[in-house]
């Protein structure tokens, strides 16, 4: 049963937090640490919404904060109701609302009529760790606030959560991000979701996003994003998984094979203990003798191959919606060392090195020849030997996995300019 209480800490404390604070209620920090301020700010808010003010946030509860997280409220109109006095009531704009809700003509309001109301706020945090639960609240809300984008589970993970995708565009060329394929790296999440969110809102209203001409580019390209490859992964790693559970036990057995690697801040596997980025067709066999050699024969933390390609549901759903789409370029999102990889061993797909240039001069990244170290099995390997078109792995920012929340204003600008060539390179 879903339960939030004082004592309680970790990603899921901190969504909580920042629904109160973007309710109106103040919990003081946003610091993942259910303590006194953020039981008052809850007792505070359920008074507010005739709940009883028990200071805990169950089913109730979290169900009337969930819409500061998905960022919208359904709205039933009533007489007298115009777009006007319903957004100034509920903290929205007439825009918003007429974007969310194509259909409805602003003179034509039914009464019991009910309309999507988006609340006036940014939709994608940039300043909360990231759970498999905030990710598909905040899918939710994009899909609400920008109908022309469309949502698809195409899997689930381990745990069975969704892995979701989410598409926009009208144009023949496939352009396909992913994040999050590493537990620890989940910053890349609020990365690639804040990219979405920027063109979306570009698109929507018929502006530039530097220098991307946004409707140009979505009449002539197909934004792919799967947002959380390893939704599992990362509930681990940022808290919000339970301690007592059971899984998080079998986690910790696993970890224990690798004492050396820091638990659970140096998870990077599926929960199973499979590197998700070292799942896939491409020269396996080799990952697998390189990885054994070094002493990676067991499931654990990080750089475990699996037991064959594809055998983990999160790296089989990925390469599924790849083989079916049939993407023109991918770009995989991974931190950290600010670097640009373009290539697999002799495979380098025509035009791949140049628009890779780009990518390095827009952001200040090292286009790096991976001559050195080779490596086998990740996905960019694996697309790029299938179909010689453009893929790259980016490891953006700088510091230690997982990278601090707290800086990602520093990374994101140089990631944002790799993802607008990405987006826009083969037009
Ligand atoms: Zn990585």
């Amino acid at each position: 049963m879903f339960l939030i209480k004082e004592g309680d800490g970790g990603s899921l404390v901190q969504m909580v937090q920042l629904a109160l604070k973007r309710a109106g209620f103040s919990p003081a920090l946003i610091d993942g640490i259910f303590g006194g301020r953020t039981k008052s700010a809850v007792i505070e808010f359920q008074k507010s919404r005739d709940l009883l003010p028990d200071g805990i946030v169950g089913k109730n509860t979290f169900n009337l904060l969930r819409d500061f997280l998905t960022g919208y409220t359904v709205y039933t109109v009533e007489s007298g109701d115009s777009l006007y006095s319903i957004a100034n009531r509920l903290g929205s704009t007439v825009q918003l609302i007429e974007n969310a809700n194509i259909s409805i003509l602003a003179n034509n309001l039914q009464v019991g009529q009910k309309i999507f109301v988006p609340f006036n706020f940014s939709l994608v945090p940039t300043n909360i760790a990231y759970s498999a639960l905030l990710t598909e609240l905040i899918c939710e809300g994009l899909v609400v606030r920008y109908p022309f984008i469309s949502l698809q589970i195409v899997g689930r993970s381990v745990l069975n959560r969704p892995i979701i995708m989410l598409k926009m565009g009208k144009g023949q060329r496939k352009i396909f991000f992913n994040a999050s394929h590493h537990a620890n790296e989940w910053i890349t999440t609020p990365m690639v979701l804040k990219f979405g969110e920027e063109y979306a809102k570009s698109v929507v209203n018929a502006t530039y996003l530097g220098a991307l001409n946004a409707e140009y580019t979505f009449d002539n390209t197909t934004l792919y994003i799967i947002p959380m490859v390893n939704p599992d992964g990362v509930d681990l790693v940022t808290g919000a998984m339970e301690r007592d559970s059971e899984t998080y036990y079998d986690t910790l057995v696993l970890a224990n094979n690798y004492p050396f690697i820091p638990f659970p801040s140096g998870w990077k596997a599926n929960i199973r203990g499979v590197d998700l980025n070292l799942n896939y067709p491409a020269m396996w066999e080799k990952a697998k003798e390189q990885k054994y050699q070094a002493g990676y024969t067991k499931a654990g933390p990080r750089d475990f191959v699996g037991f064959a390609p594809l055998d983990q549901p999160e790296s089989l759903a990925v390469y599924n919606v790849s083989v079916k789409e049939d993407f023109d370029l991918t770009v995989s999102l991974h931190t950290q060392g600010e670097e640009i990889y373009w290539r697999f061993g002799n495979y380098e797909p025509r035009g791949a090195k140049e628009i890779g240039e780009r990518m390095a001069l827009v952001s200040g990244y090292k286009l790096t020849d991976p001559d050195e170290f080779q490596s086998f099995a990740g996905y960019k390997d694996w697309f790029i030997m299938t179909y010689l078109k453009p893929a790259y792995t980016v490891e953006a920012g700088k510091g230690v996995n997982p990278l601090p929340i707290q800086k990602f204003d520093d990374f994101y600008p140089a990631v944002r300019e790799i993802l607008r060539v990405a987006l826009t390179v083969l037009e």
